[in-house]
């Protein structure tokens, strides 16, 4: 995230995390290109204090084709076309919801990401072409349970919280006991055939395991 105004900034690391979307964070246009290196989308912000943020997407892309977001007060016509020409992903206009900006960086995310295959090692989750292998064993699974393996498996290890999984798999605003979800994890824990491939953590959520077999 590239934004000077705390009052923008604070908020939005926040919402932005309690979408499980690690971001870090730099104020400066002279920050943004080493900043840059390694991370799936950058969030820009146009009025930067030392410099144009079209002016930073200009010098990134000479380095780097990583998915930007032009997150910007500044609405009108020509600086939406000229940072699209000038090879931004998409483009927000403040105020936006969180939520919204968080749809659209996993979506930048995942085209991007759609042709690698995840693994945690002994889970492959091939996205392209809707198929799940474990040990190499190819396992059929529903539409859901596809889904919210592809979720965890986006990076093993890491605690998904049952929020998380029922906005991405179900509904954004789904409201209910939780049993949808746990009948899911339960009937997915018995295809892949070994119970421990997905870890509960307890209070919080799922995980992958991540297993270096
Ligand atoms: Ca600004």
């Amino acid at each position: 995230m590239v934004e000077d105004d705390p009052a923008v900034s604070e908020p939005l690391l926040a919402g932005l995390q309690r979408n499980g979307i690690e971001t870090e964070h730099v104020a400066y246009a002279s920050h943004v290109v080493a900043a840059a290196s390694g991370v799936d989308v950058v969030l820009l912000d146009l009025g930067l204090p030392d410099g144009d943020g079209l002016d930073v997407l200009r010098e990134l892309r000479r380095v780097s084709d990583v998915p930007v977001i032009i997150a910007t007060a500044r609405g009108d016509e020509t600086d939406r076309i000229v940072g699209l020409e000038i090879g931004a992903d998409d483009y927000v206009v403040k105020p936006y919801s969180v939520r919204e900006l968080a749809a659209r960086i996993r979506a930048i995310a995942r085209r991007r990401r759609v042709d690698a295959p995840l693994a945690s090692g002994r889970v492959v989750v091939d996205r392209n072409r809707h198929r799940v292998s474990v040990d190499g064993r190819e396992v059929e699974l529903t539409a859901k349970e596809f889904d919210l393996l592809a979720v965890l498996a986006e990076e093993p290890g890491r605690a998904v919280t049952r929020q998380e999984l029922f906005s991405r798999v179900w509904d954004p605003v789904w409201i209910g006991t939780g049993k949808t979800l746990d009948v899911h994890v339960a009937s997915l824990r018995r295809k892949l055939g070994d119970p421990s491939l997905i870890e509960t953590v307890r209070g919080v959520g799922y995980r992958l395991a991540v297993d270096d077999a």
